[in-house]
């Protein structure tokens, strides 16, 4: 057993840490303020292989990072901008993976050279108005009309809604089979009938273009059907299932960041003429965090290690989220608490990381579902069906 990062790994990591220090740090407080993400931001990034991150070298062009480097990718943009972050891991870890796992050779050529360049950034359409946590039960339909499927419906919670050119959709073709009737989607950004709704105003990741999107009868070609009719769900979970260890990824670097401006703060700001560092409550902030936080980076990479594997690893993927979610939200609250009362105000980034991690207990399934699934393995071993 070796934890030491590769020297490949090590080097992707100073390069994503310079681009996130250098270009998204100095944008990161406006991308909050007035919830956009400049676009040359995003081609900048394109241009670093980040858009690429998971495509194989060969024959695509793409990035080609091994799963450890893709995941400092999104850690190290999280210690900056959790919206710069989440973007880039909607574009890779729900669009660019599926058609990448899913996808037929044609797929692929048609869609990955355009998705690495940043051309066309890639979204992923599960939730519906009724159907969150309960997905299986969605409403879209296609309904097969000659060589095409007729998408009628709508999604909401859409990452990369409105700037997305490429979206993977579930929708029902057999809409009395259950999750058994669901199928996916490759749909193009621009066919006619897909409207993009308004922008979410959300409590974070406020940067993050999150908007509803209606099918208004969507044409969509029978060959963008992702992996096989009525196997949509199969398609989605096992998208899930590495998306919640990515976004882990994500959960760490936000913790990360609460705790370089808590620590810095705390060894900085005098009370009672000493610095606060030396007071015994504050020690334990910091050293709780730090122990959360390092904690979380071995699971991480454990269950990293797991998907790498190929066996199935969901209850570990739920919940290394869970507790993601939970140092994140811990230590950001732990840091605002050092910062006193400017750990309130909008001068200081503990506030805008706070309201950044508190979205991580319900992106990739909510904690309290996540709770089921590792429950259900538990209980399955006792000869239990453990159903949320
Ligand atoms: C920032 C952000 C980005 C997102 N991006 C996307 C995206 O790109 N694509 C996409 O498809 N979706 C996306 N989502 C949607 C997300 O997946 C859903 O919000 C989530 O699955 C929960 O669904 P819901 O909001 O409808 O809540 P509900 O399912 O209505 O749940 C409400 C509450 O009830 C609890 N609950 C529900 N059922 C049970 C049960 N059986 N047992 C115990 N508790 C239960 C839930 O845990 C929750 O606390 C995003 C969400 C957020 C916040």
């Amino acid at each position: 057993m070796d934890f030491r990062l590769t020297e490949d790994q090590e080097m992707f990591r100073q390069m994503f840490a310079q681009f996130a220090e250098k270009e998204v740090e100095p944008l990161a407080e406006e991308i909050d303020k007035k919830e956009h993400i400049p676009p040359e931001l995003l081609q900048k990034a394109a241009e670093q292989g980040f858009f690429g991150a998971l495509v194989p070298e060969e024959p695509y062009y793409g990035a080609g990072l091994d799963t450890i480097s893709y995941l400092l990718m999104l850690e190290e943009l999280a210690k900056h901008c959790t919206s710069t972050a989440l973007t880039m891991h909607i574009h890779n870890t729900l669009a660019s993976k599926p058609i990448l796992q899913f996808g037929t050779d044609e797929q692929k050529e048609k869609y990955l050279p355009d998705m690495i360049m940043g051309e066309k950034i890639g979204a992923f359409a599960l939730t519906e108005p009724d159907a969150g946590s309960d997905a299986a039960s969605l409403n879209t339909v296609a309904v097969e009309d000659g060589d095409s499927y007729v998408l009628n419906g709508t999604k909401t919670w859409v990452s990369n809604g409105g700037i997305a050119g490429v979206y993977v959709v579930f929708a029902k073709t057999d809409p009395d089979a259950g999750s058994k009737g669901i199928t996916a989607f490759i749909v193009d950004g621009v066919t006619p009938g897909l409207k993009v709704g308004g922008r979410e105003l959300t409590l974070g990741v406020r940067g993050a273009s999150i908007t509803t999107i209606y099918l208004d009868d969507v044409r969509v070609p029978k060959e963008n059907v992702l992996g096989k009719v009525g196997e949509g769900f199969k398609v989605a979970l096992s998208t899930l299932d590495f998306a919640r260890v990515a976004v882990s990824a994500i959960g760490l670097g936000v913790a990360e960041h609460a705790f370089n401006e808590g620590s810095r703060y705390a060894s900085e700001r005098k009370q009672f003429g000493i610095e606060i560092a030396t007071k015994q409550i504050i020690q334990k902030y910091v050293a709780d965090a730090w122990m959360q936080i390092e904690g979380l980076r071995y699971s991480l990479y454990h269950t990293a290690w797991l998907a790498d594997e190929g066996e199935r690893y969901t209850a570990e993927a739920a919940a290394l989220k869970v507790m993601a979610s939970q140092v994140a939200f811990d230590v950001a609250n732990n840091m605002l608490q050092a910062h006193g009362g400017y750990g309130f105000i909008k001068e200081y980034p503990v506030e805008r990381i706070y309201r950044d991690a508190r979205a991580m207990s319900i992106v990739e399934g909510t904690n309290e579902i996540l709770r089921v699934i590792i429950a259900s393995k538990i209980f399955g071993e006792y000869g239990l069906k453990i159903r949320p």
